[in-house]
């Protein structure tokens, strides 16, 4: 077997109700860290969501400043913005509460507190030379997987999804704290756990770095996520499934983290450049057909997979299995049913293959017209 690696977090805390005693988790890392700059949007700062994590920070003494500008798809400008009043306040620790945009954007400005090095010089892999400044990261969603991830997208120019990624990136404390997603709606709740399981599904056939603790990973993470993504549609106060839920998105991060994602991914990006569908849904959308493109060459481990969340062992099952659950929950399964303009494909089809740190992973090469017959079938 060819040697490979395998990192995560140092710290992952499984605490529901944690965020209300965040300051107790922070550790070592945090010691001598006073001024706080806690990042998260205008939407959880409403409902009310960081009020616990709040308090129990300034209750411990850190001084806190809160910061509600994340919006999503991350544009450069907003992330850039945000580090500049983060270093007005000489913030010594990072937090990000929130989903994949708020958590990517707690990394960004993390790494640029830690040096001089600009953003412009950081996208790429391995591309970060210096330090970040102690990092704390506690989803809101169960999805990305963020928490867990070396990765940050960032959206430079009009449309254009641009990938950090580097160790540096990774928290020194992920928390995850099921309450916190219980009021999550079940369209939102469908279309993140979706976009969970893809990480698995994609880690688990990633043609390069695939490994056997990435599949272990991805293997326990479809299992949780697909024994419980109905169950939190249906109930959302259903904190054991929330919880389990959680726990398989966190574990779908350490998979692709470590056997990165494909084509399901490539071509869900330039849906959200371009139509600002959130991400969870463009996942969910194109899925479908490019597991119905991917079959030929994955069929084995697809097959796998099926049998692994009790189908018959096809790849037909596991493909199948996947629309049933996307109409189960209600989201929308039709490009044409979100917006995107029939001649829009093209485009579309034009930006994701030019999207290689994902399609080098893809089990099968992905030409222009593969992708454009992608998007067709699902329009
Ligand atoms: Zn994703």
């Amino acid at each position: 077997m060819n040697g490979f690696e395998f990192r995560t977090a140092p710290n992952i805390q499984i605490q529901t109700g944690g965020a209300e005693r965040l300051a107790g988790f922070l550790g070592r890392a945090t010691l001598s860290t006073k001024r706080v700059f806690f990042l998260t949007d205008q939407v959880l700062l409403d409902l009310g969501v960081v009020d616990g994590a709040l308090q129990s920070l300034r209750e411990a003494g850190f001084d806190v400043h809160v910061c509600a500008d994340v919006v999503p798809d991350p544009p450069e400008g907003m992330v850039l913005a945000v580090t500049q009043l983060a270093e007005e306040f000489q913030s010594e620790l990072v937090i990000g509460m929130g989903g994949g945009s708020t958590m990517d954007t707690a990394k960004i400005v993390a790494a640029l507190l830690g040096s001089d090095q600009p953003l412009s010089q950081m996208y790429g892999v391995n591309q970060i030379t210096g330090e970040r400044v102690p990092l704390v990261l506690v989803p809101t969603t169960a999805g990305t997987g963020s928490e867990v991830t070396p990765v940050s997208i960032v959206t430079v120019g009009d449309t254009r999804k641009m990938g950090v990624s580097s160790p540096v990136l990774y928290p020194d404390l992920a928390l995850l704290d099921a309450s916190l997603t219980i009021g999550l709606p079940p369209k939102v709740s469908s279309a993140t756990g979706i976009d969970a399981m893809v990480h698995a599904i994609e880690a688990f056939t990633s043609r390069i770095k695939k490994n056997p603790m990435s599949d272990a990973a991805a293997e326990l993470a479809l299992r949780k996520l697909h024994k419980n993504i109905e169950r939190v549609c249906v109930d959302g106060n259903d904190i054991q499934a929330r919880e389990q839920m959680l726990i398989g998105a966190m574990l779908g991060g350490q998979a692709f983290a470590n056997a990165p994602v494909a084509a399901v991914h490539a071509l869900a990006y330039p849906l959200g450049s371009l139509y600002h569908i959130p991400h969870g849904l463009s996942n969910s959308l194109v899925l479908p057909a490019v597991l119905e493109f991917n079959a030929k060459a994955a069929e084995d481990e697809y097959a796998h997979l099926a049998s692994l969340i009790g189908l018959n062992g096809t790849s037909r099952a596991l493909i199948d299995e996947m629309k049933r659950i996307a109409e189960a929950t209600g989201i929308e399964t039709r490009l044409s049913e979100v917006g995107v303009p029939e001649s829009a494909l093209p485009k579309l089809a034009k930006d994701a293959i030019e999207i290689d740190r994902l399609l080098i992973n893809n089990p099968r090469e992905v030409t222009f017209d593969d992708a454009l017959a992608c998007y067709s079938s699902v329009y």
